[in-house]
């Protein structure tokens, strides 16, 4: 729902691997499994990280228009590859869905 055909505009893969961590969804999960509280999960950790990257001026490894680089790190991307998990402890994991690459804690995201 994230990323394919851009059901909600502007929020790029980037972004959605912390929204689906911070939701504790599995990118894999199918939306029409959701239920009422992991709906309320996913949509509370939409609008916090959209919240919290604009609060910090965008991502560590982008730039405004000032060539100015933004202060948010993300929690799960290639460098949390094999690292332990934020939340338990786990080991990161990349896979591939969708033609895209995708970075889980299969732990904390069902
Ligand atoms: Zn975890």
């Amino acid at each position: 729902m994230l990323t394919q055909d851009q059901t909600i505009p502007g929020l790029g893969n980037a972004i959605a691997q912390d929204i689906m961590f911070v939701s504790r969804l599995h990118p894999k999960h199918p939306i029409e499994n959701l239920n009422e509280e992991q709906k309320r999960r996913l949509y509370e950790a939409i609008i916090g990280k959209v919240n919290e990257v604009i609060e910090n001026g965008g991502r560590y490894d982008e730039y405004d228009l000032f060539g100015k680089p933004g202060g948010y790190v993300r929690l799960m991307d290639k460098e949390a590859v094999n690292r332990p998990c934020p939340q338990c402890g786990g080991k990161v994991e990349k896979i591939q869905y969708l033609g895209g690459a995708c970075y889980v804690c299969s732990k904390c995201q069902v």
